[in-house]
């Protein structure tokens, strides 16, 4: 049984066999102040432990010896932090990246070991927790050298790591070339921090032209050579996300950081090259969205569906709701657009998604009933067949990117962890 059992927050689910298909090492993620203590509705999230080594371990095949710091902000992309980083500090990951203070200590007092690099850029009061819980700051301008080389002196702790950042392009966070010189000015005043790593990002990684990369790595490069001239030598550096670690074994430098790749979804552009190793890779999906039938109705011609009846039906037609809606994460740009899995068939949704529930059109469904699956996100084999819908369909139907589709399933959403 995997250690997500002595976890409070995780409770095994209760004496429900689901037609054999769910093994029993499955746990509920109680949603945090969300929720009774029971799960009621069938709408929950499944999160498979075994894709997320999988997806490592395809990593680790492009990156060879590169350490992989897992990039587990927003709750791991929604997939639910502490069991991700559990997992993945299992499977001998390498650190882990987040993008809040929160989130870091969260999952220090879940037990986690790792390195853990703050990358958001907001610290707030929140210096002497950086310290406390043992978290990598990301630092961009002088006044947080000098906000942290003080929270240091005062805790009285010897040098503090700290990982600083470049804008090679992004305009988000990261010194612009005209600033370099004072902030290596003030990091070799200040013997408090101890510069661990040089880092940047990249604004174009999963941009579908062949040459995206040269030009943040030259202002890379020479952000590099001008800490290092001006005495602030980087013990290592690093810049790739998913897309960029997988299209160009340049960007690997002294670490990765992945995010969606290690959940499932390849974020590289169709029509660009995919050669070697980085060419062969897939990955799991380790995700999935799924629910029920709640009711079934026949409609005829004429009828419309759903909150402003953006949907009526042409002739007889077999409407199923499901109750999953737009505060689910179930974008309420997929009405009338989206897509789910019913019975191993693909079935539109139609009429507005509403804020608890969707209808689909099951008219061509034989065989239909009330307490059917229905999968939004995912693989669903049944009578009819075996369908995928991938967060990249549900992202160009919705009109949006994958890691959205991934972050907007919401905490009413319970998480289901299975370790096959
Ligand atoms: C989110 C993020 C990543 C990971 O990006 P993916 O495209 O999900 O791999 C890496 N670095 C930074 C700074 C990020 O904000």
């Amino acid at each position: 049984m995997s250690e997500t059992a002595a976890d409070p927050e995780h409770l095994a689910v209760g004496g429900e066999p689901e037609d054999g298909e769910l093994p029993d090492e499955i746990r509920v993620h109680q949603p945090r102040r969300a929720l009774p203590t029971d799960v009621v509705r069938p709408t929950r999230a499944e999160v498979r432990l075994s894709a997320l080594r999988y997806n490592l371990g395809q990593l680790r095949k492009v990156t060879g010896n590169t350490p992989i710091w897992g990039v587990l902000k927003a709750d791991a992309y929604g997939l639910g932090s502490k069991a991700v980083a559990r997992t993945l500090e299992r499977a001998k990951m390498d650190g882990v990246c987040v993008a809040l203070v929160e989130e870091g200590i969260e999952l220090r007092q879940a037990g986690i070991q790792l390195p853990i690099l703050v990358m958001g850029g907001y610290y707030g009061d929140a210096l002497r927790e950086l310290l406390e819980y043992r978290l990598t700051p990301v630092l961009s301008d002088v006044g947080q050298v000098e906000a942290l080389a003080r929270a240091v002196r005062l805790a009285d702790q010897g040098p503090f790591g700290v990982h600083v950042k470049v804008d090679t392009g992004m305009a988000r966070l990261g010194t612009r070339p005209e600033q370099w010189p004072r902030l290596i000015e003030s990091l070799r005043a200040r013997p408090e921090l101890s510069v661990l790593a040089l880092m940047s990002h990249l604004a174009n990684a999963d941009v579908a032209e062949p040459d995206v990369f040269s030009e943040p790595l030259a202002l890379f490069d020479a952000a590099n050579a001008r800490f290092v001239a001006g005495g602030v030598t980087p013990k290592a550096r690093h810049l790739a996300n998913s897309a960029a670690l997988l299209r160009d074994p340049q960007t690997h430098f002294d670490l990765v950081r992945p995010g969606l790749a290690l959940f499932g979804v390849d974020p590289r552009p169709t029509g660009v090259e995919r050669s070697g190793v980085a060419g062969e890779v897939r990955f799991k999906l380790a995700m999935s969205v799924h629910s029920r039938v709640v009711s079934l109705r026949r409609l005829g011609r004429g009828d419309g569906v759903g909150y402003g009846a953006s949907f009526v039906a042409a002739g007889p037609t077999t409407i199923a709701t499901v109750p999953m809606g737009y505060a689910d994460g179930l974008s309420r740009a997929l009405s009338n657009r989206g897509h789910a899995l019913i019975r191993g068939k693909r079935v539109p949704i139609v009429g507005n998604v509403s804020m608890d529930m969707t209808m689909i059109d099951v008219t061509d469904v034989p065989g239909a009933s009330a307490s059917d699956e229905v999968v939004f996100l995912g693989s669903q084999s049944g009578p009819l067949g075996q369908d995928t819908i991938s967060a990249l369909e549900m992202a160009h139907d919705a009109g949006t990117i994958p890691w959205e589709i991934l972050t907007n399933i919401s905490r009413r959403v319970p998480r289901f962890y299975r370790e096959d």
